[in-house]
């Protein structure tokens, strides 16, 4: 059977290892996963005991609408209602943009390397992909602007950026916005937004009422520790809203998800814990870089880019056979590094001993 033609040059998403299956693999009994930037916190306890009361009509669809967790986001981002789109994860809403405004003969610009969903949805709808390469982590905005041209349909920022952790200060932000035409759509992914340090959060969802070509994203997966609920949610005008509400299927995220994202948003403390100890855990661990002589590049979010004087691959393979999952910057598009997930006190101590003794060997 054949598919799209431009099925030939593409392949499936390879997730990071499995826990189970490296236990089996190397004999292990336990395993730290710092590979896909997961809350080493686990998720809020409120949403634990919540859950045990929506067991009650699993046989009836869920409200699509996802009426309760929009009243409640739509308040504490002071946007309207109708300003929300809720998906299976950010994930779907990147798809959900691309079905909407990409198709064959028109383009889309995105830094390189960056989140790959964007080029691998885009890819499918058919448009044709401009990648700009990031300056020392950083998006390279003026080029971005640069490669702007009549047929660009959706630009996309990734703040913090995944995989180097950078976040676009909110003067650059602004200029960019200023600087790019209306007809562009300015897609601004935050999925790390929650780790930003207060001093730097560029308030982004108030942008939407100076710039009607922006669309923000955020997650329930990252620092809420839902990433196994799949909710993520886009913020845009309401014009752009109900375009993406078509595209939307009818019922993308599940009550269940729902209401353990709506019992999630109202846990402060949980994320309060989550911001603080992430800044400690990656503080320290940016200090043992320094002195083991490893560079890596500025971090907004809860993981770390480590450049390296071997392969990714090798400082996979070494601390994988240890019991740790990280990323390897091969696998990412960005060879001799690792990405990090930044974990508890006790995993991030371990770990570096780890990268002291693999450090030592070659
Ligand atoms: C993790 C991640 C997402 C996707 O998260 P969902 O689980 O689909 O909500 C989106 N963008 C970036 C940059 C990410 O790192």
């Amino acid at each position: 059977m054949q598919a799209k033609l431009i099925f030939k040059n593409m392949a499936p998403y390879t997730p990071g290892k499995q826990i189970e299956d490296v236990k089996k693999e190397y004999g292990l009994s336990r395993i730290v996963k710092l590979a896909s930037n997961e809350n080493p916190f686990g998720y809020s306890e409120k949403v634990r005991q919540a859950i045990p009361n929506m067991l009650d009509g699993l046989e009836i669809y869920p409200d699509g609408y996802a009426k309760a967790l929009r009243e409640e986001l739509a308040k504490r981002l002071d946007v309207k209602e109708e300003q929300l789109t809720f998906g299976c994860g950010s994930d779907e809403i990147v798809d959900i943009l691309c079905r909407t405004f990409l198709e064959n003969g028109k383009n889309t610009i995105m830094a390189t390397p960056t989140f790959p969903q964007y080029k691998h949805n885009a890819l499918i709808q058919g448009a044709e992909i401009i990648e700009v390469p990031l300056k020392d982590g950083y998006h390279d905005l003026p080029s971005m602007l640069e490669v702007i041209n009549s047929e660009t349909k959706i630009v996309w920022l990734c703040s913090p950026n995944n995989p180097t952790g950078a976040l676009i200060p909110k003067e650059d932000l602004v200029n960019f916005l200023e600087k790019c035409p209306e007809h562009v759509l300015v897609v601004l992914d935050e999925a790390y937004y929650e780790y930003i340090d207060h001093a730097k959060n560029p308030n982004s969802v108030s942008l939407l009422n100076n710039y009607e070509n922006l669309v923000v994203l955020r997650t329930f997966s990252k620092a809420y520790g839902l990433a196994n609920l799949r909710v993520g949610y886009g913020v845009a005008s309401e014009e752009i809203t109900k375009l993406l509400n078509i595209t939307r299927g009818p019922f993308n995220t599940t009550t269940i998800s729902q209401l353990s994202a709506l019992t999630a948003l109202k846990d402060t403390e949980f994320l309060k814990k989550t911001y603080q100890e992430n800044i400690t855990n990656k503080l320290a661990f940016m200090q043992f870089c320094n002195e083991a002589g490893l560079d890596f590049y500025d971090s907004e979010a809860n993981f770390l880019f480590v450049k390296l004087p071997t392969s990714g691959d090798q400082l996979f393979a070494y601390l994988l056979k240890n019991g740790f999952i990280v990323r390897s910057g091969e696998a990412l598009g960005h060879p001799n590094g690792v990405r990090i997930t930044i974990g508890s006190k006790e995993n991030m101590e371990e770990l570096q001993q780890l990268i002291k003794n693999y450090l030592a060997t070659i």
